[in-house]
This record gives C-alpha cells, structure tokens and sequence, in this order.
C-alpha cells in the first residue's frame, strides 16, 4: 500500500483549511489520499466535546499511521485533543520502586523485587547525554543516537549499578526466538526476541519504546530471562517460547517470577478491529483485554494478555508483577514509539542477570 507520508500536509490541511489546532505539533502522520478524504467526513464528537485526532495503528513499530478526523456537525471545530482512555483501574497491579541508595542526581531505576541478588531494572529515559528524539538515556547503538551520547549513558548506568557485567542482546525483530546465553556469548547479537541464561554473572538485556520487556527469574534454579514480547511476537507465541526455553534451562514453574515494565497499556494501544479480531482468534482469553472503541477500532491490553498466559502455564499469580505506567502516557519518562508519532527513537532498556 503506497503511503504518503507528511505532517506538514496534514498540518495544513488541519490548521488553513479547517481551521483547527494541533496540540502535538511534532505528531508524523503517513495517510493515503483516498481514505483521507473519506476520513475527513464528518464523524462524531467523542469526550467533553473535543474533537478526536484518531491514529490508527497496525503495530507498536510503526510502519503505517492512518489518520481520521471526527466531529458532530459542521459547526465551529473546536481544538483538536489526541485522547487515551484513562483505565487505570483495568491496568494490573503497579508496583514500582526505585533504588534507595542512588541519590538525587541517579538515573530512575524501576525494580520489581527487593532482592540484590537479583540484579534488575527497568530503566527509563531520563538522567542521560542523548538529545531530540534521544533524550536522554538511550541505551542502544542501533537506533541512530550519537555513540558518544550513548557511551556516556552506559557509564552512567554503571556507575549507579556497578554489580552489572557485561550485558548480553539480541536483535530484537518481532518474532519468537529465545536464544540461551551464555558468559562466552559476549558481543554477539543474533536475531531474537527472547534471551535465558542459566548460573551467575551473565546479563540479559532488553529494549523497547512501547512493546512490553519481560523479566524472569528462577532464583532456586539460578535462571533469569527476558523476552521482548510486542503484538507481533504475543500472536507468534513469544510468551511460551519464552517459559519452554526457561523451563529447558533448568527453571521450575513454581519457582518462577515474573515482572513486565512499562509499555503501552489498554488506555493508549489501540488497533483496528481486524487485527484485535486476530488477538480474540489466536490467544486464547485475549478478548477479555479488549475494549471497544471507535468504530472499526479496538484497544488491547498486553499486559493482561501476557499476565493469563503465565497464569495459564502455571506460573503463580502472586509472582507476576507489572511495573510501571504506560510508557506512551508517561513518555516524558518512558521513551514511546507512538508517542513520537511513529517515528525511531531512543529505546529503554530492561535487565536482568544474577549476582
Ligand atoms: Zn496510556
């Protein structure tokens, strides 16, 4: 499908033509001519009244963004609100802290266990070198930050968590693959979605900017894991490939826990009703986080999808935690893809390794 992509022509026609305002100038849009015009017929007014600025995503990473425009009536247009749905009480339990030892100065840190042991975070983005779309505390060399600015940020990491090793990565595609790891790994980065390494020493480290990092722990059998679990890989299975290659590593079910961080939540990743019919199809409970909503259109919750399938393979409830807001509603602290408008990013990272 051949795409046009272009703020300025949306904000063109937005702002001259209809005469209305942005309130998220630095919004990308892509949009085909066609279904714009059938978009910028006149649909309904949705929320105290404001017009609803609607992207309608395919996936976390973007490859296309459709654009709709809805209101009531021909009358005055009033300002343009892009809108989440604000279902914190639908999101599962939070439980966040952040290292007590670091200071004013340190980098915010989130943590699902009280267990130094279990040498973990889920890093945001703020506290680092990395300016525009990387600012600050990218972590990744391959999203186009500047090296230097994201050498600069690994030392900071170190210097606040200086218990980490050398951090083991795979390149993350979408897919389902969980690659074991071990110490004489270093400074490979196969393609992959998922990482276990059995015994100490040996970090695990994720990215994301929207889809969900998962971090897992055997401390009995000495295991951790991580998987990087967006739409794509959740419907491919990531989630069980994941537990399969934990288990195969030598971890037990009964002794697993499990913690997922900041990602997109149900108020904010929306999709269109195909691909949320898709979800219903292949996961089996998965229509249970789904809510309606504008026509055509669904929101899906990850995080709850992912919470039934470790409840369904056995893990305990009471071991899988979700850390952390959304990170497209928190993406002043959190880095979001959608928030961004689709566009690359810097990317948080997620880590986990035994002391
Ligand atoms: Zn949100």
């Amino acid at each position: 499908m051949r795409l046009f992509r272009g703020f300025l022509a949306l904000a063109r026609i937005l702002v001259g033509d209809l005469g209305v305002e942005l309130t998220q100038p630095d919004v990308e849009a892509a949009f085909e001519p066609a279904p714009l015009l059938v978009a910028l017929s006149w649909g309904k007014v949705r929320y105290r009244g404001q017009i609803v600025l609607e992207f309608l995503h395919q996936a976390i990473s973007l490859d296309e963004i459709l654009i709709a425009i809805h209101r009531s009536s021909k009358a005055q247009i009033p300002k343009i609100k892009i809108i989440g749905y604000p279902l914190e009480s639908e999101q599962p339990a939070v439980t966040i802290s952040t290292d007590p030892s670091t200071g004013s100065s340190a980098i915010p840190i989130l943590r699902a266990w009280d267990d130094p042991s279990i040498c973990h975070g889920f890093v945001g983005r703020i506290g680092g070198a990395g300016v525009g779309r990387y600012a600050s505390l990218n972590l990744s060399y391959f999203v186009g930050d500047q090296k230097d600015a994201v050498d600069r940020n690994w030392q900071l990491l170190r210097v606040q968590v200086p218990t980490i090793g050398d951090v083991a990565f795979v390149n993350q595609v979408h897919g389902i693959e969980v690659r074991r790891v071990d110490a004489n790994a270093r400074g490979e980065r196969p393609d992959g979605d998922g990482m276990v390494a059995s015994g100490e020493r040996v970090f695990l480290g994720l990215f994301t900017a929207d889809c969900v990092p998962i971090l897992m722990v055997d401390k009995a059998h000495r295991v951790v894991g991580g998987l990087h679990a967006g739409w794509r890989g959740l419907i491919g299975g990531i989630v069980g490939a994941g537990i399969r290659a934990m288990t195969e590593a030598g971890a037990r079910l009964v002794d697993l826990q499990v913690a997922m961080g900041p990602s997109i939540g149900l108020c904010c990743f929306e999709v269109d009703s195909p691909l949320a019919d898709r979800f219903a199809r292949e996961i089996p409970g998965a229509v249970r986080h789904r809510r309606a909503g504008l026509p055509g259109k669904a929101y899906i919750d990850l995080r709850g999808i992912i919470n039934d399938q470790f409840e369904a393979t056995g893990v305990d409830a009471e071991n899988i935690l979700s850390v952390g807001p959304c990170s497209k509603c928190e993406s002043s602290r959190f880095f979001s893809r959608r928030a961004a408008g689709g566009k690359v990013t810097g990317v948080q990272l997620s880590f986990i390794g035994l002391t």
